[in-house]
């Protein structure tokens, strides 16, 4: 599996809804690459965020994050966190 390929999968990771075995590459990529770990908790941390922020303004809180709030936030933090 490839970086490329983990982000991917991320979603269906994330929700439980893969094959045992892709879940198993998954798990293995995890542990021999560092970035994909990093990414996967800022995925994480992301959706935490992203709950927050819907308790804020008093929505109901979804169970399922919208893909398109994930990516707006993460292109949000990339442009702010990283500063290189
Ligand atoms: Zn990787």
């Amino acid at each position: 599996m490839t970086c490329r390929e983990l982000i991917e999968f991320l979603d269906e990771y994330e929700a439980g809804a893969q094959q045992p075995e892709v879940r198993a590459e998954f798990e293995r990529h995890l542990r021999v690459c560092p970035q994909c770990r990093d990414y996967l908790k800022t995925y994480r941390d992301t959706l935490v965020l992203a709950r927050a922020s819907c308790e804020e303004h008093g929505d109901r809180v979804p169970d399922e994050v919208p893909e398109d709030l994930v990516r707006a936030v993460l292109a949000a933090q990339r442009e702010g966190g990283a500063g290189h």
